[in-house]
């Protein structure tokens, strides 16, 4: 019988430090800046990257001390799913953490690191970063991954 694979198997605070790290698709998507609604407390992604992202690569430049120089930036961790259900609707932590399956395009699944880039589910060459835009214009990049 085939071995079910440890996503399959494991809930999120059963995965250990290297299963956890490669559930991340690198999409980029949650290193963009958001806007919350002041009244219904709604979350709007945009298509500004955090100072931080490559554009390109969809990697942070600085990962080690993301925290420190962003202190905005949220660091998921199993004892810290609280901040899951603003996370984009394609994050592999969320889908599994409300019971979906990861998408058909996850390096996971397809043993690539290049299928979220080339599924187009990663935001790479599709946004600007923030040292790019005013704060004026922020409401022109609202857009829904
Ligand atoms: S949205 Fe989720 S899967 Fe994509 S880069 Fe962020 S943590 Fe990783
Ligand atoms: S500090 Fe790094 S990980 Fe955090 S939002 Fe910015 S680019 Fe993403």
């Amino acid at each position: 019988m085939d071995k079910q694979p440890f996503w399959k198997t494991k809930n999120l605070q059963e995965m250990n430090k290297s299963e956890w790290e490669a559930l991340c698709d690198g999409c980029g998507k949650c290193c963009m800046l958001k806007l919350e609604d002041a009244d219904s407390g709604e979350i709007y992604y945009t298509d500004v990257g955090c100072k931080l992202l490559d554009c390109d690569s969809c990697r942070c430049q600085h990962y080690n001390e993301r925290k420190t120089l962003v202190p905005d930036c949220v660091i998921l961790a199993a004892d810290r799913l609280d901040a899951l259900h603003w996370m984009p609707e394609t994050c592999a932590y969320r889908l599994l953490n409300e019971g979906h399956e990861l998408p058909n395009w996850h390096p996971l699944v397809t043993g690539s690191t290049d299928s979220t880039n080339l599924s187009g589910n990663s935001v790479s060459g599709q946004v600007v970063s923030e040292a790019s835009v005013s704060e004026a214009d922020i409401l022109n990049h609202i857009r829904k991954w």
